[in-house]
């Protein structure tokens, strides 16, 4: 456990480097048994459409995780003109094709494409990354199904941390499909109580200000600072911007968070652990109905 001393007191990092090594450790075991046992190797398949560097940057990312797991990966990557159609088609053969296992559509898409209907073309049951209506349905009404990447890595490092939800203020600032929405529904599943923010909200501030739990999950760099947030809060900064920086600024939020998500090494790591995670998941339960 990392303690940082900042401003007044003294905060807790939370680590989400080594405890995503400690879940892509156990999800590379159970891939190697998954091997030995049935003779199937999980395959993760990433979809990507245009050429975004970023994106580029976190396919690669997850491709890399998957082979130092152990695990096998596709990955189909369309050109910016790519339609709606042509998308939902890649993402119906992917679902039909009996080596892959789990499917990942890097977000965001370009706006031409419906998004949503391009996440309903991967099947529910490989739908690692927690996308589709069936998957929100299943987060929603806390029943067996995949969380959406992000928001299942936020949910494990709370609890790695021991972080109380039950009862808690949890504030959410964002609402994306892949992120703030469904993180939202994790932590209301889990009893706390939840206020959604986003590009409406009037007065954030006098939102975030009585936030237990601060999510941040906007894409702006530094976009929170200290001076909105609770003493003693837990701050959870899911922001990835240019420059490794994320939507908190950081020391300003350190001097007043009892713990706090470092960004890179917070929240990142975390997202591709589930999904190789739930890779294998899916792999399991697929090679269990052969
Ligand atoms: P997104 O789809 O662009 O959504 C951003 C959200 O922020 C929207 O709900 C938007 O509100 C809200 N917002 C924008 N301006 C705001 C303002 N002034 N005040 C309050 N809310 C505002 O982004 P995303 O995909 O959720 O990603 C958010 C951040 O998380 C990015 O930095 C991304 O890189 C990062 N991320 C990290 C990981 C990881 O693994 N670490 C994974 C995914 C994303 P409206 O809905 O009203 O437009």
């Amino acid at each position: 456990m990392t303690i940082s001393e900042s401003g007044s007191g003294s905060v807790v990092l939370m680590d989400g480097t080594t405890a995503a090594r400690r879940i892509v450790e156990q999800a590379a075991a159970a891939a190697a048994a998954l091997k030995a046992d049935a003779g199937v190797t999980p395959c993760l398949a990433t979809v990507l459409v245009g050429s975004d560097p970023a994106s580029l940057t976190y396919v690669r990312m997850k491709q890399n995780r998957c082979a130092r797991a152990g695990m096998a990966s596709q990955h189909v990557e369309l050109p910016e003109s790519a339609t709606t159609a042509e998308l939902v088609a890649t993402l119906t053969r992917l679902s039909l094709d009996p080596d892959v296992h789990g499917i990942l559509l890097q977000h965001p898409v370009p706006t031409h494409i419906d998004e949503r209907a391009a996440f309903e073309a991967i099947a529910p049951e490989k739908d690692v990354d927690g996308v589709t209506s069936h998957s929100f349905a299943a987060m929603a009404f806390g029943e067996p199904g995949f969380a959406s990447a992000t928001p299942g890595g936020i949910l494990r490092l709370l609890d790695e941390y021991g972080v109380e939800l039950a009862g808690k203020h949890a504030v959410v600032v964002g609402r994306s499909p892949i992120l703030g929405k469904p993180v939202g529904m994790l932590l209301l599943a889990r009893n706390a109580t939840v206020t959604y923010c986003h590009s409406k909200t009037v007065d954030l501030a006098a939102y975030t200000r009585h936030a237990d739990i601060l999510v941040a999950a906007v894409g702006k760099p530094r976009f929170i600072d200290g001076a909105d947030i609770k003493s003693g809060a837990v701050v959870i900064d899911a922001g990835y911007n240019p420059g490794n920086v994320g939507d908190v600024e950081f020391d300003s939020a350190a001097a007043k968070a009892s713990l706090i998500t470092p960004v890179p090494g917070g929240v990142g790591p975390m997202t591709i652990a589930v999904l190789l995670e739930q890779t294998v998941a899916a792999a399991t339960r697929q090679a269990a109905r052969i």
